[in-house]
């Protein structure tokens, strides 16, 4: 049985990607910083069958993140699958914003969506090392696309988040990175882009507006998690196939 590793995986994209995973027969351990909303999230898991577990996690806390690996490695000494998935958008909600590049909100956005998949990935590394195919999916944006950002056909051309935006640009820089330097390795590591998903991410406006639910958001996710040997790695992709830088 292979085991994942997910980050933010109590609602959203995490808790969807987690049943998807789940179905397909792989154990879950669902990352989260709250552990009465990970309790909630894992005995809904369980009651459809799938085999899920809780682990307490803040990925802007490196000693939490330390603990949260300990903490897999004592229960089953490797991980198959690592999502880094938690992910925030406080641009989308703040009720201020101090000027077009307001440097508190990089650094809020930056600690999470950069800092936080960089924490996770170090502490789990030697866990993925230890299976026989370690998997990484880095839940992106096509929003951290340089290619759609300049691109005035783009549907969200006009939609401009800097901190998010460069935070999943660097996400996307990541990917390539790690890549490269696991590429005499068996683990893979790939960026996804989900769509526009009804989530709680940008506010209540946004969920309403958005067109894809997180099961159907999630499935690039769950897909990138499952490749085999002769898969992609260093890439980035959506539903529809491979995403421009
Ligand atoms: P949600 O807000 O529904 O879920 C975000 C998850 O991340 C929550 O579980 C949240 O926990 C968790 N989280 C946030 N900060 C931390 C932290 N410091 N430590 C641990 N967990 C944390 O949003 P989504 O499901 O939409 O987002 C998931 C990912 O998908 C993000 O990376 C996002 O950028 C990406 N994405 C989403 C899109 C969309 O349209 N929704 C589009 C493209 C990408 P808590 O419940 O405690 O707040």
């Amino acid at each position: 049985m292979r085991t994942a590793f997910i980050t933010g995986a109590n609602k959203g994209l995490g808790l969807a990607a987690a049943r998807g995973l789940g179905e397909q027969g792989v154990r879950v351990i669902i990352g989260a910083r709250d552990p009465r909303k990970s309790d909630v999230a894992v005995r809904e898991l369980v009651q459809a069958g799938i085999d899920a577990e809780p682990v307490l996690v803040d990925v802007t806390d490196p000693a939490s993140v330390r603990g949260a690996a300990e903490e897999v490695a004592r229960r089953h000494g490797h991980i198959d699958i690592l999502i880094n998935n938690a992910g925030i958008l406080p641009e989308a909600t703040a009720e201020e914003v101090d000027g077009p590049l307001d440097p508190r909100m990089f650094e809020t956005t930056f600690a999470t969506n950069v800092l936080g998949a960089v924490e996770v990935t170090h502490a789990f590394l030697p866990l993925l090392q230890k299976a026989k195919a370690g998997r990484i999916v880095n839940v992106s944006s096509t929003m951290g696309s340089l290619a759609d950002q300049s691109n005035p056909d783009s549907p969200y051309y006009g939609v401009v988040v800097p901190a998010y935006q460069t935070s999943k640009a660097a996400l996307n820089s990541i990917t390539i990175a790690l890549s490269k330097k696991l590429s005499d390795t068996p683990i893979k590591v790939n960026s996804a882009c989900p769509g526009w998903v009804q989530t709680d991410l940008g506010g209540q406006q946004n969920r309403a507006a958005a067109p894809l639910t997180a099961e159907q958001g999630a499935q690039i996710i769950t897909k990138l998690a499952l490749i085999d040997e002769d898969g992609p790695t260093g890439q980035f992709f959506d539903a529809n196939g491979p995403v421009r830088w």
